[in-house]
């Protein structure tokens, strides 16, 4: 799924380009549709006015990426969409937040935008209808100090793309047909954050891990840098479960219920730590990214070594006990996606 949003400044094309993508294929989803709509359910009238009203109100009300988070609902699989009417940077955000979203802005000269407004066959009622009036209209809505006001310039400013549209409908065709290709493939690419880059490292790292049960992987990093990897094995030397098989020990709960563990192996978590004594690395104050939530012993381990913040790729199914240690520590637990970490034989 590609979505192309496209911002600019007033009468520069957007809708002229929204439209040419659609004659492509592409669904229209604008945001300001999202406004009328909540007009339509307030009963308000929908001039340019009132919606640009509603549309901070909404921002003001539900925080500024509430559009952006509507639209997000809206988007089916499988289809390509243009998203016309981004008004403040959050909503860019917001959008960008989600794989495959790219930003491209339209610009024409001054003169030429309001030539075209009166050239316009379907004028609104409250189309600006002197130049003075139009760049009174424009002032307003592209920059505001009101936290939750439109912000077009700075979405401007977000675009990693532009057209500018100064001549001919043909050969804005021609400029949209031409960098379409760039967009899409541009659109496909997320550079991640900090948190996915360092948690894709960890899943890595635990491809390297001889037991199956979770393969775990972490990073533990301090500035940003990575200090020290682990992942889940037999100490070095020693046979691998993935040889010969796991070594289980079962435990008998206090409720009666019965769990089994594999011990032949020393845990991501505690083999990073392993190797920073080893290597005498400092790392009190990091930061682990493990692939899922830490067992109690590693708990205990990342307690001592100083480790601050806990970012997990997914829950472990008995972690309890580690999260109200964690608590008690005042050590931050994060999990990136609310879903448990399944292998087989888990109980
Ligand atoms: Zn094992
Ligand atoms: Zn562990």
């Amino acid at each position: 799924m590609i979505k192309i949003g496209v911002t600019g400044t007033f009468c520069a094309g957007k809708d002229t380009f929204a439209q040419h993508l659609m004659n492509k294929g592409y669904e229209h989803l604008s945001l300001s549709d999202l406004i009328r709509e909540e007009a339509d359910r307030m009963g308000i009238e929908k001039t340019r006015d009132n919606l640009w009203k509603l549309g901070n109100e909404l921002r003001e009300k539900e925080g500024n990426g509430v559009l952006a988070k509507r639209a997000l609902m809206r988007f089916k699989d499988g289809k390509n969409y243009v998203v016309t009417s981004i008004r403040h940077p959050l909503e860019v955000k917001e959008l960008a937040s989600k794989h495959g979203f790219i930003l491209i802005k339209i610009i024409a000269p001054v003169e030429t935008r309001f030539k075209r407004i009166l050239e316009r066959k379907d004028r609104k009622e409250n189309d600006p209808k002197t130049f003075q009036e139009f760049l009174e209209k424009e002032n307003r809505e592209m920059s505001s100090t009101s936290a939750s006001e439109q912000k077009i310039n700075e979405c401007m400013d977000m675009a990693k793309f532009t057209i500018v549209n100064d001549s001919s409908q043909e050969e804005f065709f021609r400029r949209i047909n031409e960098i379409l290709p760039v967009l899409e493939s541009s659109a496909m690419y997320l550079r991640p954050d900090w948190d996915d880059y360092f948690m894709e490292i960890a899943l890595l790292v635990g491809k390297r891990g001889t037991c199956d049960r979770g393969r775990s992987g972490c990073v533990i990093v301090k500035d940003k840098k990575i200090m020290t990897t682990g992942y889940v094995g037999a100490p070095p030397g020693l046979a691998h479960c993935d040889d010969v098989g796991h070594w289980f020990k079962k435990t008998i709960h206090n409720d009666g219920s019965i769990t089994q563990h594999c011990i032949r192996t020393v845990h991501a978590e505690a083999n990073a730590i392993a190797q920073a004594a080893k290597n005498g690395i400092n790392i009190e104050g990091g930061i682990i990214y493990c692939n899922m939530e830490p067992c109690l012993d590693c708990t205990k381990l990342l307690i001592s070594a100083g480790i601050k913040r806990v970012v997990c790729n997914k829950k472990y199914h008995a972690s309890k006990e580690s999260r109200e240690m964690l608590e008690e520590a005042k050590i931050k637990i994060e999990v990136l996606h609310d879903e448990v970490e399944q292998y087989i034989g888990q109980k």
